[in-house]
């Protein structure tokens, strides 16, 4: 499952647009897009940093996993996002390592990648996911 480099830190955040402007005006970049994934019932906003992105995500229903996260957590980081080569291989291999899956096979995510998550019960706290093109 070897990964090449950090796709994406997901953060999760209560207000997308107050979020947009602090990572606009504070942090001085650049929001590449906006994009809804209904699947996951959140909104997606996107800032690039090198070869890294920032994925914002809000909740878009009150059952929107985020939303949990949020109401468990607070805002903040939710997820790493990992490239591999092939997302299914990486979690039929975290699988056979003994980690727990969230997602038994990969499904589209944002910007149409191929995703899957790892529990972070089983990950050292750290909510992984694995994309690939
Ligand atoms: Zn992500």
């Amino acid at each position: 499952m070897k990964p090449t480099h950090i796709e994406h830190i997901g953060i999760a955040v209560e207000n997308l647009e107050e979020a947009i402007k602090y990572w606009e005006n504070v942090m001085g970049l650049k929001l590449e897009k906006i994009e809804e994934v209904a699947d996951q019932k959140v909104n997606t906003a996107f800032f690039r940093i090198g070869e890294v992105k920032i994925e914002l995500l809000s909740p878009t229903a009150p059952d929107s996993p985020v939303a949990g996260f949020i109401e468990k957590r607070g805002a903040g980081i939710h997820h790493i996002a990992f490239a591999v080569e092939n997302t299914d291989e990486a979690l039929t291999e975290a699988e056979n390592k003994g980690l727990r899956l969230i997602d038994k096979k990969s499904r589209k995510g944002a910007e149409n990648l191929n995703i899957g998550f790892v529990h972070p019960k089983s990950t050292l706290g750290v909510l992984t996911e694995f994309c690939c093109k």
